[in-house]
């Protein structure tokens, strides 16, 4: 499979540090609101890549955290924690906060059809190994001590910017308009590991530390949850792309300084769902939620269906026009999937084709939408009804899109709705119309039996009664004057 990289920046095959396995770490969500569409695009990707890698035979370690402390309003040392915002915001505390919008958030995952991944911990779960990994870099010299907080020191590293596709102006983040800068910062892209000296005093969860009570900075977060979990070498590491700088860079400068070797050696970055205004984003505080979306009336698989149509790499613009018509595309193409039989033999031959269209999309830099193409090709292939389901079921592993599912819940729904309007026809019936069918099936037979004179009798027996009929290829139809 060859996998974009944004540390290389082209398209490397990816080769599992271990044969047979991936590991593959995930930055979860910061849980001081709900997650926004835009963060769920970025879910269901990864949650396709997993599943492709599965699909491929291998044997995938996913593992993810849970953002509930540390991560300040700037994604630089800046601001407030988000969390604590989120607490205030809502008259809760915390820890309240962090388990609603935690729950929020896999409530949503499970309606789009994201696997939760194998491990997820939440970042206020391991604040001993986040101690014991900046105890090393302290020790290590890669770490300082300044105004109470330890920093990072990216003057110790050979090469601090990785994802070098950005200019270095875009990335000096760490002075901002409206923000004082961190004096105690000896470089401007210096990062706190752990602050003792919070620039607001009323942060609400601290831990002791050897270096006075106080709480990680955010990046420490995934590195150490990662290592502790998936080892000291990474084989790939998913977000959104605005996570590359400074999170991912700072995971990077901290984990290869502590380790003394590479971490990780695929960068996955998913490019943004924008507004027409601009990224969606929570702290603008106008975004849409997937229970919004679903009060409106709207599918979730119909949200997933649209990510799936665009590759990974583009931004995706979000508006309820394009969203419309995912809706109507995706219900097309359930639709055609219920008019299939669920009869016949597998042909092995013609089902391994069809995987291959789909093998080789998805290998191709995980192009969904190619993919989706493959999809749509089964449905116009020459082969078996039962051919076609198969390749269909079989797509869905890493699709999720319920597609048999839905197709069957669509076929037993019209037949139902079918039954139920012949049931009602039938209701209205009267005892002549039952006579007038008995009298027609009578002459079927008859006409079988090559009886024209006894076809004809009741054929004249009814119009003396004011009955029509009318012979068609789908049998007798009659009318009653
Ligand atoms: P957060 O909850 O802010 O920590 O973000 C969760 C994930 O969503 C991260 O991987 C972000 O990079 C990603 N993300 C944030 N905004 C967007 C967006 N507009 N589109 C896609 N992904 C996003
Ligand atoms: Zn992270």
């Amino acid at each position: 499979m060859k996998l974009y990289n944004s540390l290389t920046r082209t398209r490397d095959d990816f080769i599992p540090n271990e044969p047979g396995k991936a590991k593959i770490y995930t930055c979860g969500p910061t849980v001081y609101h709900f997650a926004h569409i835009g963060n769920l695009r970025t879910y269901i990707m990864e949650d396709v890549l997993e599943k492709y890698l599965r699909y491929t035979g291998l044997d995938v370690t996913r593992v993810m955290n849970i953002t509930d402390v540390g991560h300040l309003t700037s994604d630089a040392d800046e601001g407030e924690d988000k969390m604590l915002k989120g607490a205030q915001r809502e008259n809760k505390t915390v820890m309240e906060i962090a388990k609603f919008y935690t729950d929020a958030f896999f409530s949503d995952c499970d309606k789009l059809n994201i696997k939760t991944p194998d491990v997820v911990k939440p970042a206020t779960e391991c604040i001993d190994d986040f101690i014991h990994v900046i105890e090393g870099l302290l020790e290590k010299g890669y770490a300082y001590l300044a105004g109470g907080n330890v920093y990072f020191d990216t003057s110790k590293l050979k090469e601090y910017y990785v994802f070098n596709n950005f200019t270095e102006e875009d990335l000096a983040v760490g002075v901002r308009d409206g923000v004082e800068a961190d004096l105690n910062k000896k470089n401007k892209n210096d990062f706190v590991l752990w602050f003792t000296k919070s620039k607001f005093e009323d942060q609400a969860l601290k831990w002791d530390s050897p270096w006075g009570v106080g709480y990680p900075g955010w990046h420490i977060e995934c590195s150490c949850i990662s290592m502790k979990y998936l080892g000291e070498e990474l084989d790939i590491h998913c977000g959104g792309i605005d996570n590359a700088f400074p999170h991912h860079t700072n995971e990077i400068a901290q984990s290869e300084a502590y380790l003394g070797h590479k971490w990780c050696n695929y960068w996955f970055h998913v490019h943004h769902l924008n507004t027409t205004g601009g990224k969606m984003s929570k702290s603008k505080g106008e975004f849409l939620i997937l229970p919004l979306l679903i009060e409106k009336g709207y599918d979730p698989m119909a949200y997933r269906f649209f990510c799936l149509q665009s590759h990974y790499r583009k931004n995706l613009v979000f508006s309820y026009e394009n969203l419309d018509n995912a809706t109507v595309a995706y219900r097309k193409l359930i639709q055609k999937i219920a008019a299939l039989k669920d009869e016949g033999d597998v042909d092995a031959e013609a089902l391994a084709a069809l995987k291959a269209k789909f093998t080789e999309a998805l290998d191709n830099d995980l192009n969904t939408s190619l993919a989706i193409t493959a999809l749509y090709d089964v449905l116009k292939a020459k082969c078996s009804d039962a051919t076609k389901r198969a390749a269909i079921a079989d797509f869905d592993t890493v699709l999720s899109l319920n597609l048999l599912a839905a197709a069957d819940k669509l076929r037993a729904e019209t037949e139902a709705a079918a039954a139920e309007a012949a049931a009602a026809a039938d209701a209205q019936k009267d005892d002549f119309d039952r006579e007038i069918e008995a009298l027609i099936a009578k002459r079927a037979e008859a006409k079988k039996a090559k009886d024209y004179a006894e076809a004809d009798r009741i054929r004249a027996y009814l119009s003396e009664r004011g009955v029509t009929l009318k012979d068609t290829p789908g049998g007798t139809l009659y009318e009653r004057a």
